[in-house]
């Protein structure tokens, strides 16, 4: 049931209090990807996520969304197109800049992997203030293509993401696990 799923991978969760920095609470995944059934509960739960929402191609987001979009996309049979940091992908590239709380960060993507009718699901562990997952929406439409949706592990609501990222979604799902 979705119940008990939700329940296995809350478990395999690990709260580190006072990471990267004092007053945040860092949700490592690391003991749900060294349990091969709560991985595979998950890759599953996120193929099916992208199954009903029509998509046709998975963006992941570095670094942990690529370990959790690579299965989810040969699970699903869809393409995988990962969006990495700015300066890493070798090819022609698009940019896109967001706010981080202190500063800005770039995010890149290899325009030539998206057609004109694919419908493209942003997969992540944690969508904390949305900015990330945000820019990659951009990206995904400068690029030419749909956002299917925004499909997460776990979203921090207390961030106010899914309020901020309303207006990028223009009605996509987000969908947190
Ligand atoms: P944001 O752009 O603020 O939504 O941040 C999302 C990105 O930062 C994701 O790629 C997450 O993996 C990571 N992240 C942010 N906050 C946390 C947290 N509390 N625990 C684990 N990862 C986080």
């Amino acid at each position: 049931s979705a119940a008990a799923r939700q329940e296995l991978l809350l478990s395999r969760i690990r709260d580190v209090h006072d990471y990267p920095q004092q007053g945040v609470v860092f949700k490592d995944i690391t003991p749900l990807l060294a349990d091969p059934a709560a991985f595979a509960e998950l890759t599953d739960a996120l193929a099916e996520l992208c199954a009903r929402h029509g998509a046709t191609k998975i963006v992941g987001l570095e670094a942990r969304g690529f370990i959790l979009g690579a299965p989810v996309a040969v699970r699903a049979g869809l393409g995988f197109i990962p969006v990495r940091k700015a300066g890493k992908l070798p090819g022609a590239t698009l940019s896109q800049a967001y706010e981080l709380e202190y500063g800005t960060a770039e995010i890149e993507i290899h325009a030539e992997d998206l057609a004109p009718d694919d419908r493209v699901m942003v997969v992540d562990d944690v969508l904390a203030t949305g900015g990330t997952a945000g820019a990659a929406m951009e990206l995904i439409r400068r690029g030419g293509a749909q956002v299917a949706g925004v499909a997460v592990l776990m979203e921090l609501g207390f961030l106010g993401g899914r309020a901020r990222l309303e207006p990028t979604l223009r009605g996509a799902p987000l969908e947190a696990l």
